[in-house]
């Protein structure tokens, strides 16, 4: 017997067969029962879920000579023809490729025959959306006055694309994705009929990748039975079709949530190293994110799976708020990718991000902290211990210190078993706050924090340059819980991490005040001006520094080369960029952002959240009031 490919041997070939779509399957095959069916229908789904495979069930129903209960026979000779697509009353006609009013004059011609064999006349038109305007036009003909023997079935992708005349002739069915238990389901019935053995994990990888498409899914499953013959495996579908196995997606989901950082690089380097494409990993962590987002967000629609299982270990350690966060930052990943490349590095970057991101205290905890009420962590979350589940490190994620050094599975590993690699990395004991060690290692930050006078006590220059009291490490709060809630001071930070990749203005300006600092301790009266100067553009090499026009000695001064070469090493040194500085006069009665700025920065409120958070100020806005 031939070779048939899965897809046309297990087409469904009955309105019962057709896999969920159960509610369009019953009205069509109601309709045909009743004999109440519409001059033209519109099949509406996502690809491979079933709309031409039922468009050609209604065909087969409308003009079987044996139709039984709304269902056709399928041994007919009509029903054979048109399984095969040789019939000569159903027209198939692929909107894709006969797009203009040529092709649709066709229909108007033909439409005007009597059907040689069956009832009907059936023009099927697949992708409708793709028709032109003229085209359109010329069917809007027919449609509006049909012949009684003539049924139109079209099918599309894309129903927001067909002009509301066609819409509004048609009755419009939509088709569900289908979900993948049903897919497994069908991809086991398929199994057993060709006597293929099948672990679970292999039909729900095939199932996930074909991202609710039936018609994908049973495709995949061919091409690894061709590859691997009666018995598959999961490496066989790794090699056959490149599908990241569950396992493997668990496992790096797994090493995320512990904050297992070595963990997480390994992953992604195996995964890496078998051949995954990075965007490939990307999608199946967001699909996977999403999945457990709808678990939390919905208790009772919680089915019981495998991933569910996962889900239920994992719940403790990913609560809902942080997968929220974690969802949108695999969603903004791929935008990531898309502008800058570096895959591999962006997927590694935000997965550590997303793991490190689970140990950062919530922001009402955190403003708590700021304003001297102190919320003390749960003694759970207080504990250094490594299996600990949800360590607290003093800062968040943006400051992993290691982000920066893609040699994955190396350096890391000596630090990152700890909530925070900056305290472990640079001192033994986890009693010393890490903002000491970070601010050891770059000293010239220190001496001159600006205008201590402008500050009030407990703010920002106190963590920074005074001593031991107002450094301390969250994880020694454990004991001294009342010394905390005397002494409002917020928990200290690790440094800005130098950035990862090209000049990028956001970028730049979360270091910005770091970069200030810096100038000011070579120059101080240089970092004064350079305070009151807003970087405004990146261009290639060239950062555009804006000053006010009506500061013409500002801008003088900050033009001096002596000037402008201490910017360049204050960037070089924060950021690792070298740029050449172009300061730009700017009509500050405009829009006033650089004074507006320099007074905004001088807030002894706003240093204090910019220190705390490593933040930046992006942009300054007048208010109304
Ligand atoms: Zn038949």
């Amino acid at each position: 017997m031939s070779y048939e490919v899965f897809t046309l041997k297990y087409r469904p070939q009955s309105f019962d067969d057709v896999v969920g779509q159960e509610a369009v399957a019953a009205t069509l095959k109601r309709a045909v029962e009743t004999n109440r069916v519409a001059n033209a229908y519109l099949l509406c789904g996502s690809r491979g879920v079933g709309k031409t495979s039922m468009a050609r069930i209604l065909s087969k129903a409308l003009n079987c000579p044996q139709v039984l209960a709304g269902d056709p026979c399928n041994q007919c000779e009509v029903c054979e023809s048109i399984a095969k697509g040789e019939n000569l009353d159903v027209i198939e006609i692929d909107g894709a490729s006969n797009r203009g009013i040529d092709d649709i004059r066709g229909i108007r011609e033909g439409a005007g025959y009597v059907p040689s064999q069956g009832n009907y006349k059936i023009y099927i038109i697949d992708e409708v959306h793709m028709l032109t305007i003229q085209a359109f036009n010329a069917l809007l003909k027919v449609l509006e006055e049909p012949p009684a023997h003539v049924k139109f079935v079209f099918a599309t992708t894309d129903p927001n694309n067909l002009p509301d005349t066609i819409l509004s002739r048609c009755q419009r069915h939509e088709f569900r994705r289908i979900s993948e238990d049903d897919i497994i389901a069908r991809l086991q019935h398929i199994c057993q009929k060709e006597s293929v053995v099948c672990d679970a994990p292999v039909l729900e990888a095939i199932a996930r990748k074909a991202e609710g498409g039936l018609r994908d899914s049973i495709s995949l499953l061919d091409q690894v039975v061709s590859y691997a013959g009666e018995t598959i495996e999961l490496g066989d579908l790794e090699r056959a079709i490149g599908v990241l196995p569950t396992e493997h997606l668990e496992g790096l989901a797994r090493t995320m949530a512990n904050q297992d950082l070595p963990g997480v690089l390994d992953s992604i380097k195996g995964a890496f190293w078998s051949g995954y494409d990075p965007q490939e990993l990307m999608a199946a962590l967001t699909s996977w994110f999403r999945d457990y987002m709808v678990w939390h967000a919905d208790p009772d629609g919680r089915s019981q799976g495998r991933q569910e299982a996962l889900f239920e270990e994992l719940a403790e350690l990913m609560p809902l708020d942080r997968v929220l966060y974690l969802t949108k930052l695999f969603l903004n990943l791929r935008g990531d990718i898309k502008r800058s490349g570096h895959e591999r590095i962006q997927l590694e970057l935000t997965c550590i991000k997303a793991a490190k991101s689970l140990g950062m205290l919530p922001v009402d905890e955190i403003m708590a902290r700021l304003k001297g009420k102190v919320a003390p962590p749960p003694p759970a979350l207080r504990s250094t211990s490594v299996p600990n589940p949800v360590p607290v490190p003093p800062r968040p994620s943006v400051s992993a210190p290691k982000v920066q050094e893609p040699s994955p599975g190396t350096e890391p590993k000596a630090s990152m078993s700890m909530p925070s690699a900056a305290e472990s990395r640079s001192s033994q004991s986890a009693t010393r706050p890490p903002v000491r060690e970070a601010q050891a290692a770059t000293p010239p930050q220190e001496p001159q924090r600006p205008g201590p006078s402008s500050s009030p006590p407990g703010g920002a220059k106190d963590y920074g340059g005074s001593s031991a009291p107002g450094a301390r490490s969250l994880v020694t709060e454990a004991g001294a819980q009342t010394a905390l809630e005397q002494e409002p001071t917020p928990p200290p930070r690790p440094a800005l991490t130098k950035p990862v990749g090209p000049p990028h203005l956001p970028t730049l300006r979360q270091h910005w005040v770091k970069i200030i600092d810096l100038v000011k301790d070579m120059s101080s009266m240089v970092g004064s001006s350079l305070d009151q100067a807003a970087p405004q553009a990146i261009d290639g090499n060239q950062l555009v520094l804006n000053v006010p026009k009506s500061n013409a000695f500002l801008c003088e001064q900050l033009s001096r080369n002596e000037a402008l070469g201490m910017i360049t090493k204050g960037i070089e040194a924060q950021c690792g960029w070298t740029l050449k500085i172009a300061v730009v006069q700017v009509d500050s009665g405009a829009d006033g952002a650089p004074v507006m700025k320099k007074s905004v920065y001088d807030d002894p409120t706003v240093r204090r959240f910019i220190e705390h958070f490593d933040g930046g100020i992006m942009n300054v806005e007048k208010s109304d009031g």
